[in-house]
């Protein structure tokens, strides 16, 4: 997928020098359709100046880390943004002004964050996703399915564990894979939304969606969602090994988000699985 003009889709990395910053570079070196143009971190960081391929543990690129989205933006058709959430904000008002897409894979958004979001995707495409692996994707399908066919026979309870590092709780993902749930059973998430458990209390609430978040290591992501029945248990996995999963899906959102028109979209739409 290339942009009107045939030429390839000029992406901005931000957040370049992290761990999925510098995935997506390498992403993006091995999709034919996309080309590094920008690469871009905080007015602190010691990556600033640094080539963006060294930083991916690539060849050189001729791309240096810079400090400010604006300064690129003209040259670039997407930005493909996995940083904070208020770095998120900060860049969804740029690319609004700019009026240039964007893939967004912060999670932990506040409020204000997803507002800036909105806006943005009323002057450009905007692709979001807790989550942009085609595989996550596809247990979300399975999740669906399970949810609408074991209805309020099961006991819902969602467990996910990533590496130390990370500083949100539940995953954006598990909290995705929770919406689909209270969707398909006609439940208010964050009614029935159960965050661990301790000491002695009321027994389980048969309409309560539970979350158990495990920190450690250097695990990429493991999402489980269980159906606990009478006799029986079903339970859906992912578990993802490598990053890559997540920026390969991304750079692909990126070559279909510039060829998009405005609007707020998820991975569902990139996959065709809307
Ligand atoms: P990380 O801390 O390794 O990387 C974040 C990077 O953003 C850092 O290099 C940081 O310096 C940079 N940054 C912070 N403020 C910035 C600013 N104002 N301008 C430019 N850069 C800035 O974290 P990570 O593991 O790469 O994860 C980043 C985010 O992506 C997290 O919210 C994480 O949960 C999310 N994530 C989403 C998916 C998905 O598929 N949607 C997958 C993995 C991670």
């Amino acid at each position: 997928m290339t942009t009107e003009t045939g030429a390839q889709v000029r992406v901005a990395i931000t957040g370049a020098a992290g761990r999925m910053g510098r995935t997506l570079v390498r992403a993006i070196g091995a999709h034919a359709d996309c080309i590094l143009a920008a690469a871009v971190e905080h007015g602190e960081s010691p990556a600033l100046g640094a080539d963006a391929g060294i930083l991916a543990g690539v060849d050189a690129l001729g791309v240096a880390v810079v400090a400010d989205l604006g300064d690129v933006l003209p040259g670039v058709d997407v930005v493909v943004d996995f940083t904070t959430p208020e770095a998120t904000r900060r860049h969804a008002e740029l690319c609004a002004e700019a009026g240039v897409a964007m893939v967004v894979g912060t999670t932990g958004l506040g409020e204000a964050d997803e507002a800036a979001l909105a806006a943005a995707s009323q002057k450009a495409a905007v692709v979001t996703a807790p989550n942009f692996s085609v595989g996550v994707n596809l247990a979300l399908r399975l999740v669906r399915l399970a949810a609408e066919v074991l209805g309020d026979t099961a006991d819902i309870e969602i467990i996910e564990m990533h590496h130390r590092h990370k500083v949100d709780a539940p995953s954006g993902t598990a909290l995705r894979m929770g919406e689909v749930v209270a969707e398909a059973l006609d439940r208010e998430l964050e009614v029935v939304a159960a965050h661990g458990r301790r000491g002695r209390g009321d027994p389980r609430a048969g309409s309560a969606i539970g979350f158990h978040a495990l920190r450690g290591g250097d695990v990429v992501g493991d999402h489980s969602v269980v159906f606990a029945c009478e006799g029986e248990r079903i339970e859906i996995t992912h578990k993802a090994s490598d990053r890559m999963t997540f920026a390969s899906g991304a750079v692909r959102a990126a070559a279909w988000a510039a060829v998009q028109a405005p609007g707020a979209y998820g991975m569902e739409a990139v996959l065709g699985l809307d």
